[in-house]
């Protein structure tokens, strides 16, 4: 009797993984979108995967996501292996926006549509899309809380600044710089705004991989070569992984300590631990860029090629990506402070609750 019952639950399994595995295998009418993300390090990536996933399964196509670790051949090689599964469509965000020519005509010679997602894919006119955040705004709401923080515009200074700019490989750090420096460049000239490093181009402070790591290791250099006595008053950082860097490598000589203030510190993402760093006063500010409505947009824009009915945008002349200008949605970021975190990320923007914040 035992033995028959066995042999009767194990059918039963049998039965419950064939049903099962038949379900995994139900291929959606709408077809499959292939998408490939630059890494998980930064928590931004996971949450446009997360949302693009599901804004495309509510729409009824399936998913086929993948995340490259900052690994330019391997993602590359996503591009191609999603092409080859001939994929419906395909939302890319570049690490290098240069690399994927060749992969991009065969998508294109498929009749595989090409979505350029918050980084510009480049040199190649087989994108149809891009939809990202307004980076040159990003770049002026840094540049312009520095400037207000610092009490520039009511004639105070002179300060000392130093700046860490993202990846030169992605196009965004050059918007994004170009937008600082349209608030910067002014008072450097003037003399108010010194940077004792005099390395100021994109090119001299560009952080490979926007990597945390790689910019505490230049704040170090930086604060043992030119400020052994002077007070660091401001630090442009990027993107709050570098920031985050920035004020590890500041906190281990002791500012934030002992009657030395912590710079003005810029960021970009807001991410969890940079909202708290700006609870507690050691990073000054961010920008949130709502990964929801990018991600809800790409979708869209997606199913909207896809059937046939008209893409939205909103600008058809800021981004030429060197074989053409593609036509693009745009997002509008928003700088967020200790005085308004609050407000625009727990309880109107619902981003985040007050608990992952606070606790
Ligand atoms: C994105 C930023 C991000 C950075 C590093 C940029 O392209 O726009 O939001 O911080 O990449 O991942």
């Amino acid at each position: 009797v035992r033995k028959r019952r066995i042999a009767a639950a194990a059918m039963a399994l049998t039965v419950l993984s064939v049903a099962l595995t038949g379900c995994n295998e139900h291929k959606s009418p709408k077809g499959t979108i292939g998408i490939t993300l630059t890494s998980k390090t930064e928590a931004r990536w996971v949450s446009d995967g997360n949302n693009m996933v599901k804004a495309l399964k509510a729409m009824g196509y399936d998913v086929d996501i993948q995340y490259a670790q900052y690994d330019v051949p391997v993602q590359l090689s996503q591009v191609e292996n999603l092409v080859a599964k001939k994929v419906r469509g395909l939302i890319i965000a570049p690490i290098d926006g240069t690399t994927m020519v060749n992969a991009l005509k065969q998508a294109h010679e498929q009749g595989i549509p090409v979505i350029s997602y918050d980084r510009l894919i480049r040199g190649t006119p087989d994108v149809d899309y891009y939809v990202t955040f307004d980076n040159r705004q990003t770049g002026v709401l840094q540049g312009k809380d520095i400037v207000d923080k610092l009490g520039l515009k009511q004639g105070k200074g002179p300060f000392n600044l130093e700046i860490f700019s993202g990846a030169l490989d992605d196009n965004n750090a050059h918007v994004v710089y170009a937008g600082v420096m349209s608030q910067l460049k002014p008072y450097i000239d003037s003399g108010k705004l010194v940077v004792r490093s005099h390395q100021v181009s994109l090119n001299q402070t560009a952080t490979a991989n926007w990597d945390g790591a790689t910019a505490q290791a230049r704040m170090d250099n930086l604060l043992s070569a030119f400020y052994g006595k002077d007070h660091l008053d401001a630090v442009l950082a990027m993107n709050d992984s570098i920031a985050t860097g920035v004020v590890s490598s500041l906190k281990s000589v002791g500012y934030g300590s002992g009657g030395t203030a912590m710079p003005v510190i810029t960021g970009q993402d807001a991410e969890v631990p940079n909202v708290k760093s700006i609870v507690r006063g050691d990073q000054t500010s961010t920008i949130f860029k709502d990964t929801r409505a990018l991600a809800n947009a790409a979708a869209q824009m997606m199913d909207a090629k896809l059937s046939g009915r008209p893409v939205t945008v909103n600008d058809t002349k800021s981004y030429d990506n060197g074989a053409k200008v593609l036509p693009s949605l745009l997002l509008q970021p928003q700088l967020i402070d200790k005085s308004n975190w609050r407000e625009k990320l727990v309880t109107k923007g619902k981003f985040y609750t007050a608990q992952q914040i606070e606790k």
